[in-house]
């Protein structure tokens, strides 16, 4: 009987993962493998939110396959090396993995497989991760979209996506090859600061689909107005779970069409949300189709804009929510505390970091690449040069939001101010966004004292928000 490797890499997960179920189908043993090479996504390697959960997340995958009587054997360092290693060592004569779509990943891929090929092994990739291969969508004119809309039309002519495939058996082989244990790869932190993470989230398959059940359960109908509230659970959460592949996009369809009787375009809440789903295919179609956009702008002309100079304190104070600006403030120690922020508030603090502070969005994105756990090349690329006007089907440069406004708007009686800055949990609403207003015996009443216990706002709104535009004058016509 045959063996077969299958590489498992950002599909965490049994069910619905098509190179599983070749292999299972073709071959009587089936050796699933990890191998640890964060090198091969250089200048990109996970940062430390994302090091976190993948520590849980082959935890926890490791401890499902051991329950089917498999295992996840892993391995460091050269993924081709370590492939061949690991042929050699199982007489196995076939790899299988399910594609990803990061520039770097596409390249390591390509080359394994005809590398793999010449040594005369079966090397097979799988569609796993996207509803729809971005290679196979063009323009009628032949080039990329470039616009949301049109493209998620064009998607929509493709699905619904076939079923779920269910688990396979996965009997192993009769001898185990080596593995290195987990903690060998040295991806959890030495000092502790993720306490926050290990209570706000339950990695693994299992933990998805929960959250998937949760949100169909109770936020999916009202979904189209729920997600605007930060203070509230009117979003899914699933983010961290589809980057790592413990849940498929296609698993999420077919759950939403059940919660909605098979009809789910025919209903508002599921409609909008598998539009966002559409959002990480287009995210991920952008990338692909402009690999270069994780360094440099899609609009050229945004290359020259006029950032400002000198900048260490001003990041370090977004950095660490500490701008005098409560939403933005709300917002950076969400994320910090859980690995997670809310969409429109991320859309909030990107803005205030890019167009308020005028720091080069690369920054921002730099950051979040570090301290989310959903962290994702192609969401977090589409993320910052949309709210910095400077990629594809962007908001308009003008467009640059108010956070005072916003948390009037979204948080009005300030619940998700309170949570994440207790230091302001005592202050009225809607005052409670913009503290500097609060009258002396609204300040005493609250015990509160402005410069003490919170810092001042550390650009002015409308001033730095002309600078922005003025900046922008000076590149528009390029
Ligand atoms: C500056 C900025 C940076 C971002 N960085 C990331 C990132 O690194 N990783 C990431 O997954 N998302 C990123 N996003 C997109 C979005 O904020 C998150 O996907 C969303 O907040 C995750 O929460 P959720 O799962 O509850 O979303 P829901 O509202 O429940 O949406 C369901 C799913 O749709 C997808 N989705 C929703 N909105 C978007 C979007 N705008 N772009 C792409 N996919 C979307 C996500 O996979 C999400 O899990 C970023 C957005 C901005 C503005």
């Amino acid at each position: 009987m045959s063996i077969a490797l299958v590489w498992l890499r950002r599909d965490l997960r049994l069910s619905d993962h098509p190179a599983l179920r070749h292999a299972a189908a073709e071959h009587g043993h089936i050796i699933p493998v990890y191998i640890h090479a964060p090198h091969e996504d250089a200048p990109w390697e996970p940062g430390a939110a994302s090091r976190w959960w993948l520590h849980h997340s082959l935890t926890v995958l490791d401890r499902t396959l051991r329950q089917q009587g498999s295992r996840l054997i892993v391995r460091r360092g050269d993924s081709l090396a370590a492939l061949r290693d690991l042929l050699r060592e199982t007489g196995a004569g076939a790899v299988y993995w399910n594609r990803l779509y990061e520039p770097a990943s596409i390249a390591r891929d390509h080359a394994i497989k005809a590398a793999l090929r010449e040594d005369g092994v079966l090397a097979e990739s799988s569609q796993a991760t996207l509803l729809v291969e971005p290679w196979t969508l063009l323009k009628p004119d032949g080039h990329p979209y470039q616009v949301f809309t049109p493209f998620w039309k064009a998607c929509l002519q493709r699905l619904p996506p076939a079923a779920p495939l269910p688990v396979p058996a996965l009997p192993g082989p009769g001898q185990w090859p080596d593995s290195l244990s987990l903690e060998t790869l040295d991806l959890l932190p030495r000092i502790r600061w993720d306490d926050g993470l290990a209570a706000a989230w339950q990695t693994g398959e299992t933990g998805a689909q929960a959250q998937l059940e949760r949100f169909c359960e109770s936020a999916l109908a009202g979904y189209r107005q729920g997600r605007d509230w930060p203070g509230r659970a009117g979003v899914s959460c699933l983010s961290p779970y589809l980057h790592f592949g413990e849940i498929s996009p296609r698993q999420i369809w077919a759950a939403v069409a059940g919660a909605t009787n098979g009809d789910p375009l025919g209903n508002q809440g599921a409609e909008t949300y598998l539009r966002e789903i559409g959002w990480r295919e287009f995210a991920h179609y952008v990338l692909y189709h402009w690999p270069h956009t994780p360094e440099q702008p899609l609009r050229e002309r945004f290359a020259a804009y006029p950032w400002r100079e000198e900048y260490a304190d001003l990041l370090r104070a977004w950095q660490q929510g500490r701008t005098g600006y409560p939403m933005v403030d709300a917002g950076m120690r969400q994320l910090w505390r859980t690995g997670w922020m809310h969409n429109r508030v991320r859309m909030l603090v990107a803005s205030f970091l890019v167009k308020n502070c005028r720091i080069p969005w690369r920054e921002g994105a730099r950051w979040f690449w570090d301290t989310l756990v959903d962290a994702d090349l192609a969401s977090n690329t589409l993320g910052w040069q949309w709210t910095a006007g400077c990629g594809t089907d962007a908001a308009p440069y003008f467009r640059i939001f108010n956070p005072t406004r916003q948390g009037e708007q979204f948080d009005p009686d300030g619940a998700y101010v309170r949570r994440w800055t207790p230091e302001l949990a005592k202050l009225p609403a809607p005052a409670l966004h913009q503290p500097w207003t609060l009258s002396p015996a609204e300040r005493q009443a609250a015990g509160f004292t402005p410069g003490l216990h919170y810092p001042p706002p550390v650009v002015d709104f409308a001033t730095s928000r002309a600078e922005a535009l003025a900046g922008y004058e000076r590149i528009k016509g390029r």
